[in-house]
């Protein structure tokens, strides 16, 4: 071992012994209902494909199609000549379905999140962000050399009078719009009508709600009813329900030229494979059409909700397909996590610090691509492992 590798060992080593080590599966499988990890079948609950649309054959034969008109790499930044057509169309398709003048494509959503809180505020402003908030958006916030401060986790009041209080060019208070880890949806109305008060901006990153709630999958905010205005940047990402890859912000025309100026995470890097782009043309208009996939993933998760929390389950409040169970440790939820495996159910633990400390908890995320007999697999087991596993444990206050 290098000598100066010492440390790194001793910190994993003391990682481990606290329940926090994380490994990674190798999986032999494309994204579904099941998923073959180590030789297993096993039915997968742990992935953001919440529309069964990562490997739906129209979007498959999309990608083929793109690679075969554009090849693999698009061998540039946007800026230089990595921006085709494809990515073009792609940019005016997520504008009209997110009913904003403009969208700009980014690579993924954390260099989406990063590079516009950087491009929109920086010393002598002021970023605010919802505690509960998607690491990226935190990190981004850190990094953009804003005055950062977080509220408790939906407290509309706190974030208000953090806003009246101290010295601030421009204003920007951030959200996700159904947090990652929770599945409650923030209350954007209100979040709105505190920013248009003190002339701040909203940005809500939405990756979990868009193309799962609202009229044609348009997301939480349109859900909410909330326009450009109500909600000037609005943050996608294309790797969960779209099934695809990548992410984009829709707003006004200033707001994305502003991105393509000066988001360092927007300029410094290849634009993403122009077959990405077509496929996501492909997937766009599914999400769009098949109000089918919204319908059965409400009911996989309204089934689910009653069955398990007649088993004794501690359910969030959540209406969206991500549905955890708050075990607690991390050692339980790691133990709870090895049982379900054992019992040919795939479910991630989640642990501090991704959840605040003593909210250790499975995250059970739902899909179009299940059919009811999976749920009823779940459940089933869920009722042998209740005796171990079933118990009320409190949210810890995310102060
Ligand atoms: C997954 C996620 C991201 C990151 O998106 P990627 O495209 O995977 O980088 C950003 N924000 C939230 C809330 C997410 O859940």
């Amino acid at each position: 071992m290098p000598p100066a590798d010492r440390p790194l060992s001793t910190a994993l080593a003391e990682r481990r012994a606290a329940h926090l080590y994380r490994e990674r599966r190798t999986v032999d499988a494309p994204a579904g209902a099941e998923t073959v990890i180590d030789g297993a079948r096993l039915l997968n609950f742990c992935s953001n494909d919440y529309l069964g649309l990562a490997n739906h054959p129209q979007v498959v034969a999309a990608f083929h199609a793109g690679a075969t008109e554009y090849g693999v790499g698009s061998g540039a930044s946007h800026l230089v000549t990595g921006h085709t057509r494809a990515h073009h169309e792609l940019e005016e398709a997520l504008a009209d379905f997110t009913r904003r003048p403009r969208a700009l494509l980014f690579s993924t959503g954390w260099m989406a999140n990063t590079g516009t809180l950087a491009a929109l505020v920086g010393a002598g402003d002021a970023v605010l962000e919802d505690r509960l908030n998607h690491a990226s958006l935190i990190d981004g916030g850190l990094a953009s050399g804003a005055r950062f401060r977080r509220y408790r986790h939906n407290d509309v009041d706190q974030c208000a009078a953090l806003l009246d209080k101290g010295e601030a060019n421009r204003k920007l208070v951030v959200t996700d719009g159904v947090f990652s880890m929770d599945g409650d949806v923030a209350p954007l109305g209100e979040l709105a009508a505190v920013c248009r008060a003190r002339d701040a901006w909203l940005m809500v990153d939405d990756a979990h709600g868009m193309g799962v709630l609202g009229d044609e999958g348009r997301g939480c905010v349109d859900a909410a009813g909330l326009g450009v205005d109500d909600v000037p940047v609005l943050v996608g990402t294309l790797g969960k329900a779209f099934g695809t890859f990548g992410a984009f912000v829709a707003g006004s025309d200033d707001l994305v030229e502003t991105l393509i100026q000066s988001a360092r995470s927007y300029i410094y890097t290849t634009a993403m494979p122009p077959a990405v782009a077509v496929a996501t043309l492909a997937s766009l208009e599914l999400v769009r059409r098949d109000e089918w996939r919204r319908e059965r993933l409400a009911a996989h998760v309204e089934r689910f909700r009653a069955g398990a929390s007649a088993l004794g389950y501690s359910l969030m409040p959540s209406s969206t397909p991500i549905q955890p169970l708050l075990v607690g440790t991390s050692e339980d939820a790691l133990a709870f996590s090895a049982a379900l495996r054992e019992a040919g159910i795939l479910v991630a633990a989640i642990r501090p610090p991704t959840v605040p400390e003593g909210s250790a908890r499975l995250r059970i995320t739902f899909s179009a691509a299940h059919d009811e007999a999976h749920v009823e697999r779940l459940l089933d087991v869920l009722a042998q492992l209740a005796p171990r596993f079933a118990r009320a444990v409190a949210v810890p206050a995310a102060e």
